[in-house]
């Protein structure tokens, strides 16, 4: 059966000051009401000891309280990260992963069930879209993991299961919660959206006025390569992506960054490199080189870490801002969308 209640953890405090008010309850009631839930991260109305036991019992009848329950946990004994598989309210699931950097806790979230996508060599998109994700489960997924690590949560990065800019209202909705000085109060900063490269949805996100960095995942700098590893390209040129880059940092004043998985005979020779700091050579950017994690549906194959390194040099030789991606948790599934593949078909 589906839970038609109003999804009280998506509300901002305006809305739910609306919410007290039409229930007879002083509007401050709102604002105990959000602080439970976003910044003390409260795991039901019980907890909320300031609130008359009358009130509680009415919320609970009239809302819908989402808590993730975490159904499997994978710790990589290589770097302690963790990879979480969570179950959502209609038995749904998704991934997230908590990484330890020296610089803090950075988490990883999904944004929808499935994909639709379709990238290549992605293990999200294999079985589609199920639904979005509500900015409640988004938020819950580092709401849970920081009350099971018990450690803080410094960093979010948009990049686990699903498109983020294919759940657009949602992800905004997500992002103001998540930095909320009221809540957690993450840094915008320290937020990080990546997409697949949805043109309009960029330059909207460009248009909203947050301090988040766009990450863009090109993988080719060509548009006919691009088109064989990601369907999308077919939608937007390369051309029109980097327009709308250039746009979101005319705007916001923050370094794309761009995401280049190297794909060993793909996408990983002299001239790919010659072709990509061709591409975004004049755009203030930073590029993320990640070796291909090999997903057992598909056949592509990782470049070697001298391919890598070459690659690398060669962009540098440029004058183009690069880095190597650390792998983190490869002994865990650590590919987008494995572990809850490895989960519903087992
Ligand atoms: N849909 C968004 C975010 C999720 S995927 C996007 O496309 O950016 C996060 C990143 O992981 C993307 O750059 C994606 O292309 C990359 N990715 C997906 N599967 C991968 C794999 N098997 N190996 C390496 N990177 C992968």
């Amino acid at each position: 059966m589906k839970d038609t209640k109003a999804d009280i953890k998506s509300m901002d405090l305006e809305e739910l000051k609306k919410e007290m008010e039409e229930a007879g309850e002083k509007s401050f009631r709102a604002n105990q009401i959000y602080e439970w839930m976003h910044g003390k991260l409260a795991r039901d109305f019980d907890e909320m000891t300031n609130l008359s036991k009358n009130l509680r019992e009415r919320c609970r009848e009239a809302y819908l309280f989402t808590v993730l329950k975490a159904v499997k946990v994978q710790e990589s004994s290589l770097d302690g990260t963790k990879k979480f598989l969570f179950e959502l309210p209609d038995g749904n699931t998704v991934e997230s992963v908590w990484m330890k950097y020296k610089h803090g806790n950075s988490v990883c979230i999904s944004s929808q069930v499935g994909c639709r996508m379709g990238c290549r060599f992605c293990a999200s998109a294999i079985d589609g879209l199920v639904r979005p994700l509500a900015p409640s489960e988004m938020l819950e997924q580092v709401y849970a993991i920081t009350l099971l690590t018990g450690e803080r949560v410094s960093n979010v990065v948009v990049m686990g299961m699903g498109e983020p800019l294919d759940n657009y209202d949602n992800l905004i909705k997500f992002i103001k919660l998540l930095t909320d000085e009221n809540g957690l109060h993450i840094s915008q900063r320290n937020v990080t959206v990546s997409t697949c490269g949805l043109v309009p949805q960029m330059r909207k996100l460009a248009d909203e006025g947050l301090q988040i960095t766009l990450a863009l995942s090109l993988h080719a700098a060509d548009d006919e390569k691009r088109r064989e590893l990601m369907p999308v390209a077919r939608k937007y040129t390369l051309a029109e992506l980097m327009d709308a880059c250039a746009y979101y940092f005319d705007k916001t004043g923050r370094r794309i960054t761009f995401e280049y998985s190297l794909i060993s005979g793909e996408n990983d020779g002299e001239k790919d490199a010659r072709e990509l700091a061709r591409l975004i050579g004049r755009l203030n950017c930073h590029v993320n080189l990640i070796p291909v994690n090999p997903v057992k549906e598909r056949d592509f194959v990782s470049s070697s870490s001298e391919k890598v390194l070459a690659f690398k040099n060669k962009l540098e030789k440029y004058g183009i801002n690069v880095t190597i991606r650390r792998e983190m948790g490869r002994d865990i599934d650590g590919a987008c969308g494995q572990l809850r593949r490895r989960q519903l078909h087992q």
